[in-house]
């Protein structure tokens, strides 16, 4: 069969990858710790399995507009403006399917052929993806280690060409947990207004924070940056219901109108239920959030500990989402392995530890972890990394 060139070099995600060995290995009967996961391991809570159980017995099990519910977006808009002073109008907020396929449609009504986007590395995996099938071209800027992988002013404006429309801001990151601070935000603001390029700012992971540090985004730091950004966030992590595909986006009202254009005849609309369901999480208690949050940060704070006292990792401190991203170069070599890659198949085949090399995320000397499992597990990972490491000195 042959197939539209369009997907001729579309890789799978190498999150889902290394989740898919992992359970095949766990399926042969191997006791094997995924720290892959994307997801957390918390349930949705429970007022909020009650809203869609009711919206499904009241029938509410129909097509809704393509952009989304009045309803959810009126929440949405509640949300905007109550945790981050941001007001919004209805008609600058569509409701999509997950916030990737927020990111998807945007890149297709964003980008021309040959149109320039700068993904600051390390990247979440779908970012280049998304802007090659609108027919963009992802310009990778590796943002230093030693910078806590952030992206500096100068980079960016090195990066802008005559085709640069927007950049990535991926702030708590995935996969490195770090967080722009609001200065660092408002000076690569100013860069962007002066060139005029979009700010895509994937706010996906505002609510898993462990600092005194509020999230700043950076529409909230001037009238013009929120008119230069367009804001991609949802329930998946915040209210554990990566399931239920609801996410959001706010921004331009063209932009928005064309994306929900698009939904409408692509998607049609978000799962009805699914929407009343994101509807409960945004106007009910944010108890379990809080909760959530609190469970993850414990844990950010014994895995690291553990990891960055094993021999050859090094390990930049996260600050939010749920994921650690060391560096292990010195441990591959000290082990004799040739590549990063190598050294995580052989963890996992040896001590049946799934961890994500770092190369899909553009960043070939560390490995992603994510802390999306319980702390007996976690030990009981870090306790094998480390026999690993001293067994192969
Ligand atoms: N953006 C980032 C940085 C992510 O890590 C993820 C999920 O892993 C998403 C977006 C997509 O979230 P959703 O499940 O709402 O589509």
């Amino acid at each position: 069969m042959e197939l539209a060139n369009r997907v001729q070099t579309l890789t799978p995600s190498s999150t889902l990858a290394i989740t898919a060995k992992a359970k095949e290995l766990r399926q042969a009967g191997h006791d094997v710790i995924g720290l892959g996961a994307g997801e957390p391991d918390f349930n949705t809570p429970e007022h909020i399995l009650e809203a869609a159980s009711k919206a499904m017995y009241e029938g509410f099990t129909k097509y809704t507009p393509a952009g989304g519910t009045i309803e959810l977006k009126q929440a949405i808009q509640k949300k905007m403006q109550q945790d981050q002073g941001l007001a919004y109008d209805l008609d600058q907020i569509i409701v999509t399917i997950g916030a990737k396929h927020a990111l998807y449609t945007l890149f297709q009504v964003l980008l021309n052929k040959e149109d320039e986007v700068i993904v600051p590395a390390p990247y979440w995996v779908s970012y280049p993806e998304q802007i090659k099938l609108a027919e963009g071209k992802p310009v990778f800027v590796d943002a230093q280690e030693e910078n806590e992988f952030k992206l500096t002013p100068e980079q960016l404006e090195n990066a802008i060409t005559e085709k640069t429309k927007a950049v990535i801001i991926n702030s708590p990151s995935n996969p490195t947990g770090v967080m722009y601070e609001k200065e660092e935000l408002e000076a690569l603001g100013e860069v962007c207004l002066k060139h005029n390029i979009l700010i895509v700012s994937d706010e996906i992971y505002e609510k898993l924070t462990y600092t005194a540090t509020k999230h700043v985004s950076v529409a909230e730091i001037s009238p013009k940056l929120k008119e230069q950004t367009v804001i991609i966030n949802g329930v998946s992590k915040s209210h554990s219901m990566t399931g239920w595909r609801i996410g959001y986006a706010v921004g331009n009202k063209q932009l928005i109108k064309a994306m929900s254009n698009l939904a409408s005849h692509s998607t049609s609309n978000p799962t009805s239920i699914a929407q009343v369901a994101a509807e409960a999480a945004y106007r009910g208690s944010q108890n379990p959030v809080t909760d959530m949050r609190e469970a993850f940060s414990e844990r950010l704070e014994k895995l690291y500990e553990w990891l960055v006292a094993i021999p050859g990792i090094e390990c930049v401190k996260p600050k939010g989402a749920f994921y650690l991203f060391p560096n292990v170069k010195k441990a591959v070599e000290m082990n004799g392995f040739d590549t990063v890659d190598d050294w995580v198949t052989a963890l996992l085949e040896e001590e049946k530890v799934a961890l994500v090399p770092g190369s899909g995320f553009g960043a070939p000397n560390n490995v992603r972890l994510s802390y999306a499992i319980s702390l007996e597990q976690l030990e009981e990972a870090a306790n094998r990394v480390k026999r690993f490491v001293e067994n192969h000195q």
